[in-house]
């Protein structure tokens, strides 16, 4: 039933990627939902409709706490690890149930998704059993155990690189590049359709130097089945003086419709199926 699931995902995503549908290697035994152990996770709001963020309707789940500080966070307040509500995975398939009959599937956010791998992955085998299609929303910064728990029950990735640069990366989160770009081969590993989001923010991530390494890079993944382009915007940037903290690109301006189509264009022309 699982792998009929993926196919059916990897057909939809396929119908906006030119890439081949890609093979499953690590299928997995599916539990019923009765052996599936019970987490508990902090969630900080959920979505019960959302045509965004994965393939068709979906059910969205916003997880709370994130240990990147980007610049550009619409979601600064999904950042403290204490904050949220303590919710176990079986309330939530509950509530998911109520909307089966439209949705497609579930997408788990954050914060980082990833930190809470126990409940991310009881979610996602519940959601397989209800044939739910599973997707992830990260930026791969976890401990490298938490995505063997979580990879084996996802159907799609997105995954947002912040920055090609490993300087800049650090600049921009915090935190070191490596473990994002050592994610992306795990998710090549777990044989995982994913895509890739380029973050575009004047002055930081539009050089075309780091464009053009951004492109080479793409061009080596394995099971990449486009790019999304997120061009900088100023959503969110209340909840920074909500919560009190200065907001680091205040002098930021959001690129013109004519700037994302170059650059958007010269990603298409250089190869890259940006969506
Ligand atoms: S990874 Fe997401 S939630 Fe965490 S700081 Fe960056 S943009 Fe915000």
């Amino acid at each position: 039933m699982i792998n009929m699931m993926k196919n059916v995902v990897l057909q939809q995503m396929g119908s906006k990627s030119s890439t081949n549908m890609i093979p499953i290697k690590n299928p997995i035994i599916q539990l019923p939902a009765k052996y599936i152990k019970e987490a508990y996770g902090r969630v900080h709001s959920i979505d019960t409709f959302t045509a965004i963020d994965g393939p068709g309707i979906r059910y969205m789940l916003f997880l709370q706490g994130c240990n990147l500080r980007c610049k550009s966070c619409s979601n600064p307040d999904t950042w403290s690890h204490k904050d949220g509500e303590m919710t176990s995975s079986k309330q939530v398939i509950a509530n998911i149930s109520k909307y089966r009959s439209y949705i497609e599937g579930i997408t788990v956010s954050g914060g980082e998704p990833l930190l809470q791998p126990e409940f991310v992955s009881a979610l996602f085998q519940e959601c397989h059993n209800m044939d739910l299609n599973t997707c992830i929303d990260t930026a791969g910064q976890s401990l490298n155990k938490n995505w063997h728990m979580v990879l084996p029950h996802t159907d799609i990735a997105l995954i947002c690189l912040k920055s090609i640069d490993p300087i800049k990366y650090m600049k921009f989160t915090g935190m070191p590049q490596k473990h994002a770009l050592q994610f992306l081969h795990t998710v090549q590993e777990y044989n995982v359709p994913f895509y890739l989001r380029y973050l575009y923010i004047p002055s930081l991530t539009d050089d075309y130097k780091d464009i053009d390494k951004f492109i080479e890079y793409s061009k080596t993944l394995n099971n990449l089945k486009g790019i999304e382009f997120l061009p900088y915007h100023r959503i969110g940037v209340s909840k920074w003086k909500t919560l009190g903290i200065k907001y680091p690109l205040e002098d930021i301006q959001v690129p013109t419709k004519e700037k994302i189509e170059e650059v958007t264009n010269y990603m298409r022309n250089a190869g890259l199926h940006v969506i």
